[in-house]
């Protein structure tokens, strides 16, 4: 049995194609920079990689392209798509509809839909990722796993805003957190490499990506979180201002003469560091040697500065911190932002490795503390072992316990992230 695995995010798509016989990776690959100029899908197939240099106006050409590719004579693994038997799809924001993964029906769809106005960058890509899906797979079953199922562990305390209490309870407006699937599976990852039951460990999981959030694990539960009732809360996004104090958006609104769906897609898609360098989300225009200075540089520093405040934030919420796991395509690749971050917390009991921090090699685990350090950090790119155990966590009894019925054993895998 093949299962295709789908992260359709608010500028990639990711995907990998598993054979669950040996839980092997037939193909994986990457579309990048989906709706900007230089679209580019990376396809990794029978031990060679493929770059498609195409443009991909939006996410249904991007899935098209990615289909094609898994059955083409030149660089694809399947015979017809018929050889999937199912599709797993990450899908954002669940609100309070769904605690757990669902086989994705119309109903289902609708409700994704529907809480688009909770995640406008992402829901609409998970649900055109689905959507494209059906049109080429139309009786192949499909599951939806939320970002937000991890977080259902936190307390009252952390998940309520200071906003009426009837407000929360009418309209559910609370921090329901992003991410999860990738903070569940870097925390038990981190655990497991530090030979721990991740029971007596207390977890910081940096996920800094174009979407970046930080999550307090204690125990193995997510007990904080810095995403919010949506995924503009927290640090500067790529395009996310992040927390903004409300009374901006008012004072913006009167300065701009802008309505109020204005002033948000404002502080959705041209902030964060976008919005600070007025120049790129992505972190590695803003870093490529010669154009880091001035406001790129700025945008980047402020960022990072921005992730440490939650890093302290966090381990006094937790009193202490045993480990602090970066992931995501910043937090994997990028030894200055880590360094910016995790530098100089001497005071917490980190003796941080500068060296192992630069001389990282893509594709490893990787301790980037020194032996004497009493807090653990570590670097996480999954490459290997990516169906472990413990990434499955709970998911994994749900799935089997409502997939059964229809012989069918979906899991949803780390390119979830
Ligand atoms: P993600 O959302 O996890 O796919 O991460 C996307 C972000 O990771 C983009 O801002 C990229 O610029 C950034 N990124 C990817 N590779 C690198 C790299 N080698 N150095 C710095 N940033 C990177």
């Amino acid at each position: 049995m093949k299962i295709l695995v789908i992260n359709a995010g608010s500028s990639s798509l990711k995907y990998q194609l598993i054979d669950m016989k040996d839980e092997s990776v037939i193909a994986k690959g990457l579309c990048e920079r989906i709706s900007i100029d230089g679209s580019v899908l990376t396809h990794k197939a029978n031990g060679k990689e493929y770059v498609f240099k195409k443009d991909m106006p939006n996410h249904t050409v991007a899935i098209k392209m990615v289909l094609d590719a898994l059955v083409s004579p030149e660089c694809g693994v399947l015979k017809s798509m018929d050889e999937i038997s199912a599709v797993g799809h990450r899908v954002v924001h669940s609100a309070e509809d769904f605690t757990s993964s669902v086989l994705i029906n119309d109903e289902v769809l609708k409700i994704c839909e529907k809480n688009s106005e909770l995640a406008p960058l992402h829901n609409p890509a998970n649900v055109m990722g689905i959507r494209a899906c059906q049109e080429v797979m139309p009786k192949t079953p499909m599951v939806a796993v939320f970002d937000t199922a991890f977080h259902s562990s936190m307390p009252d305390y952390a998940y309520l805003y200071g906003i009426k209490y009837s407000d929360y309870k009418n309209y559910r407006i609370r921090r329901y957190g992003f991410h999860g699937t990738s903070h569940m599976f870097v925390s038990s990852e981190a655990a497991r490499y530090m030979k721990k039951d991740i029971k007596d460990l207390k977890i910081i999981t940096c996920h800094l990506g174009n979407g970046s959030s930080i999550t307090a694990v204690d125990g193995g539960k997510s007990v904080d979180t810095s995403m919010g009732f949506t995924p503009l809360e927290g640090v500067p996004m790529g395009t996310r201002s992040g927390n903004i104090d409300a009374a901006v958006i008012e004072y913006l609104m009167q300065k701009k003469g802008q309505t109020i769906s204005q002033v948000m897609n404002y502080l959705n898609k041209e902030c964060g560091v976008y919005g600070i360098s007025e120049n790129s989300s992505d972190f590695r225009d803003l870093m490529s040697d010669e154009k880091f200075n001035g406001q790129n540089k700025l945008a980047v520093d402020s960022f990072a500065y921005n992730v440490k405040k939650y890093v302290g934030a966090y381990a006094a919420a937790m009193n202490g911190v045993d480990c602090i796991v970066f992931t995501a395509g910043v937090g994997e690749n990028d030894p200055y932002i880590r360094s910016a971050v995790a530098g100089n917390l001497q005071y917490m009991g980190v003796n941080f490795d500068e060296d192992a921090n630069k001389n990282f090699k893509r594709g490893q685990i990787c301790e980037i503390s020194k032996k004497s350090s009493k807090v653990k950090f570590w670097l996480y790119r999954p490459m290997k072992n990516w169906l472990s155990q413990e990434r499955l966590g709970g998911l994994q009894n749900k799935l089997n316990f409502r997939l059964t019925k229809k012989t069918l054993f979906c899991i949803m895998l780390n390119v979830s992230r």
